[in-house]
């Protein structure tokens, strides 16, 4: 296996150890910073699972039933993802509330304490283990993940606090730090709910996309107007389609060609730009925006 792929199944199997250790000990010692950290946790598991088989999934190639392939998929798993994760992340929520309002909460057990521990200096391992790896095969998914996995080892440094805080006398600490860990991955789950109904909501790309799209097909010679210029998150790309006018007398071989060689350099400048679909016609000057 290549040091890459190790290091994506290495931090697989740290998280997992994790979950088990931070949701076991949360529930066993009554500490509800540990288990929102064990949540975070979670969601982080999770994902890693979805780089592994989700985006297989997204990236399989277009069939007769998926004729535009089959991106959304990724997006309708991390909905689902989110979803789970914002649900937790209330229940989380209400659960600290519901220290302060109601009894005084129990004080989490030591075990809480050396799990909180343990997890903020195997987070910060992995942490410079994937930047290290990432930086020698020069990927962007390894570097992300490894700034993932401080900002985790900061999320377990908040729960040792309050956990710490809690057993010398601060019983409230514990859950104060659990609500503010729970808003975090609160926060998370709303991010990437949002960012997918866009993506499955078919939302255009920023307007200085679309601007820039128009700039490129009207440096073709040949192109005396580009229009109707249409986009579409898919994925993490967006798709599109637009209109070129050309000269009326321009043979269709031309205006194939033409259609292509703008295509193709759209996608080549704007690589967040997926499939291009160029719709060819002849120079109308009172032809709006509307179609046709
Ligand atoms: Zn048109
Ligand atoms: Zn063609």
């Amino acid at each position: 296996m290549s040091s890459k792929g190790r290091a994506a199944k290495a931090a697989l199997l740290v998280n997992t150890g994790l979950v088990i250790a931070k949701i076991g000990v949360g529930l066993y010692s009554q500490s509800s910073a540990l288990l929102a950290d064990g949540a975070d946790s979670l969601s982080d598991l999770i994902g890693d699972v979805f780089l592994l088989i989700g985006i297989k999934k997204a990236e399989k190639p277009p069939d007769e039933g998926h004729p535009y392939g089959h991106a959304k998929a990724e997006c309708l798993a991390s909905m689902a993802l989110g979803a789970i994760l914002l649900i937790l992340a209330i229940g989380l929520i209400a659960r600290s509330v519901n220290s302060f309002f109601g009894d005084i909460p129990g004080i989490p057990g030591k075990t809480a304490l050396v799990v909180a521990g343990i997890s903020i200096v195997l987070k910060f391992i992995m942490g410079v283990y994937l930047r290290k790896t990432g930086k020698m095969h020069r990927s962007e998914g390894l570097a992300a993940g490894s700034a993932h996995a401080f900002s985790d080892s900061a999320t377990s440094v908040a729960a040792l606090v309050g956990i710490y805080l809690a057993r010398i006398g601060y019983p409230l600490a514990d859950p104060l730090a659990g609500a503010i860990v729970a808003v975090l991955v609160a926060r998370v789950a709303i991010k990437i709910i949002s960012e997918n109904v866009n993506s499955v909501m078919d939302r255009a790309a920023p307007p200085e996309v679309v601007a820039e799209v128009e700039r490129i097909a009207s440096t073709f010679p040949g192109v005396w107007n580009a229009h109707y210029i249409r986009t579409r998150k898919c994925g993490g790309r967006y798709n599109m389609d637009m209109h070129i006018q050309v000269g009326p007398s321009i043979t269709v071989k031309e205006g194939h060609e033409l259609g292509h060689s703008i295509g193709e350099e759209i996608k080549r400048k704007i690589p967040e730009i997926g499939e291009v679909l160029v719709h060819i016609e002849p120079y109308l000057p009172d032809h709006d925006n509307g179609g046709i």
